[in-house]
């Protein structure tokens, strides 16, 4: 077995949280089982697309890359099984084949599907819940070694509460999920007045399959995104020159360095921003380049309150001039039932603040957080928050069973990282 002592450390995908573990990545289960039975202290590590310090450790970090890929299907259910390192733009080629598709996806494909579930990763519609709502059962490797089979029949608790569990209860290994045949959605992007969304979206969100849309501090009109079904014939994406990185790089850099420009650069949005649509099979037409790096936050706000903790939101970062280029990306998510989902039993807007990675995010966010706060908003589990045990009890009517479950699971706390141990433990 051959650990590697990371030489230039770890970082996650924005860069913003930053380690020197031991990095460990199995071939076999049986290597898997054995470094889990041998190690004291563990975290496991997918893509590293969290911004949160979920997967930080400067012990041993573990990361399933090599165990990947479709292991069995079910055609008559549609549903497979796969091992859980397994990338999601692996997972969508590798499901075409056999006439399935992932029900719904987030706005990027590198993610693992073992990451995805653990943080509760959702994409737009307002039927559609996140992708653990999904899961229709997993395999679990315990703190001692055991493989457990969790699913509505066997290991009831541990299915329930372990399909968002920030990998504190064991490692997934493996994942049955719920799909459907493989399908094509239309996307379509224009600029639409902010006045329009307040006024109808209520009503678009139930004709559209998904809708979400980006709304800038400074700009009156909003990208809005839709995507529908369709049997139309395939009508690739193309890449725009300029493309919207480039645009949002260049953008990005400019408030950076001259701060008074961010409100004329927004007014320039109608400029650069031309209508699109594109048809494809679902799994390409999910996922968008992203490669202007940026640090995020997200809460999940009750949906009838959405709009209007939006508009404060909004208020407060104009009132305040803050030098931030990113819009504000604003997605509806269907409830679920899952114990630690921000989803549970709690149909929701998600509304995400971002900032460019060369700039400091703490002051925009420390403004913003109070109000989703203030609206009941409980946090993406992959991104930033200043939320620890204290506040976050009260927000999820299954924490203390969540908990229990973990001690019995985890007695030595070999899964819990420092940033862990503050959001769980008082
Ligand atoms: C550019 C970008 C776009 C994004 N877009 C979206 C989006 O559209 N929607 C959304 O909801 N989120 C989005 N996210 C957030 C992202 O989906 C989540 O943070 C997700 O957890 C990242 O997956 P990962 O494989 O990188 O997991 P990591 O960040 O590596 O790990 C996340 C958590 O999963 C745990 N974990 C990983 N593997 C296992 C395993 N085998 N067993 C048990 N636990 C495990 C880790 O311990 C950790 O707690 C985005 C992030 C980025 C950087």
């Amino acid at each position: 077995m051959k650990i590697q002592q990371a030489d230039k450390g770890w970082q996650n995908w924005s860069g913003s949280q930053q380690a020197h573990p031991q990095i460990f990545q199995p071939q076999h289960m049986n290597e898997l089982q054995k470094i889990v039975k041998s190690y004291n202290h563990i975290r496991v590590v997918g893509a590293g697309h969290s911004f949160s310090a979920v997967a930080k450790t400067d012990k041993l970090l573990l990361n399933l890359d090599q165990l990947k890929g479709v292991v069995a299907f079910d055609e008559d259910k549609t549903q497979c099984t796969v091992q859980a390192g397994t990338r999601l733009y692996e997972l969508g080629e590798a499901l075409a084949p056999i006439n399935q598709a992932l029900i719904n996806q987030g706005d990027i494909d590198q993610q693992s599907l073992a990451g995805a579930i653990a943080t509760g990763t959702h994409g737009t519609g307002a039927d559609l819940p996140c992708l653990s709502a999904f899961v229709e059962g997993f395999e679990l490797l315990t703190a001692d070694g055991e493989r457990l089979q969790c699913d509505p029949r066997q290991n009831i608790d541990i299915f329930q509460a372990g399909r968002v569990a920030l990998g504190s209860l064991g490692v997934l290994t493996k994942i049955t999920l719920q799909n459907r045949p493989r399908y094509k959605l239309k996307e379509q992007i224009r600029l639409c007045p902010i006045q329009e969304i307040f006024a109808h979206i209520d009503q678009w969100k139930q004709q559209h399959r998904h809708i979400e849309f980006w709304t800038f501090i400074h700009s009156d009109l909003v990208m809005l995104k839709t995507l529908d079904e369709t049997d139309e014939t395939i009508q690739p994406r193309t890449e725009s020159w300029p493309s919207e990185d480039a645009l949002l790089t260049l953008c990005s850099e400019l408030t950076r360095k001259l701060p008074a420009t961010n409100p004329y650069l927004q007014k320039l949005l109608g400029v650069f921003v031309k209508p699109t649509c594109y048809v494809d099979w679902s799994h390409r037409i999910f996922p968008t380049p992203r490669n202007t790096k940026f640090n995020e936050m997200e809460y999940q706000i009750p949906v009838e309150q959405g709009l209007q903790c939006l508009e404060e939101v909004l208020a407060t970062l104009r009132k305040h001039k803050v030098p931030m280029f990113f819009p504000i990306e604003f997605r509806y998510v269907k409830e679920d039932n899952i114990w630690l989902s921000p989803f549970y039993q709690r149909d929701s807007v998600s509304i995400s603040i971002h900032q460019f990675y060369k700039q400091d995010y703490h002051a925009i966010f420390d403004l913003v957080e109070p109000i989703l706060q203030k609206y009941q908003g409980r946090p993406h589990w992959g991104k930033l928050h200043s939320m620890s045990a204290a506040s976050l009890c009260d927000l999820y009517p299954k924490w203390d069973e969540f908990m229990a479950l973990r001690q019995q699971l985890d007695p030595q706390q070999k899964w819990l990282n420092p940033y862990l141990k503050q959001l769980f433990l008082f």
